[in-house]
């Protein structure tokens, strides 16, 4: 995969290495306005409650979610107690219905409504 170039803010070409700023970042400048820019890439966040139903759910282990995340297992077991943790979320209450419930008990039927 190539790397990513900047591209200039004012003219929409391409940038060139132009050394470090003196916070030790890499520095650009554009060939054609001499413009000079940082640059750095956003690292996405990792989205650890889709790993954590992964663990729950699908039922992976630590060892397979750490093999396709890259995080390490004791990182992984910080992260996903921070979910165990939680309250689960409230339920929906659901008016109630009117059920029919049949039990049998010593060899009679009965038919309850509720
Ligand atoms: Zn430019």
């Amino acid at each position: 995969m190539a790397k990513k170039r900047p591209i200039c803010l004012s003219c929409n070409s391409y940038c060139v290495s132009w050394g470090k700023t003196t916070s030790g970042k890499k520095r650009f400048r554009c060939p054609r306005c001499f413009q000079t820019r940082g640059y750095h890439i956003t690292k996405s966040k990792t989205d650890f409650f889709a790993l954590f139903r992964q663990y729950v759910f699908w039922g992976h282990t630590y060892e397979q979610v750490s093999d396709q995340s890259g995080y390490s297992i004791q990182y992984l077991s910080i992260q996903f107690h921070i979910f165990l943790k939680q309250l689960p979320p409230v339920l929906p209450i659901v008016p109630q219905v009117s059920a029919f419930l049949l039990v049998k008990y010593n060899i009679k039927m009965y038919i309850g409504i509720r």
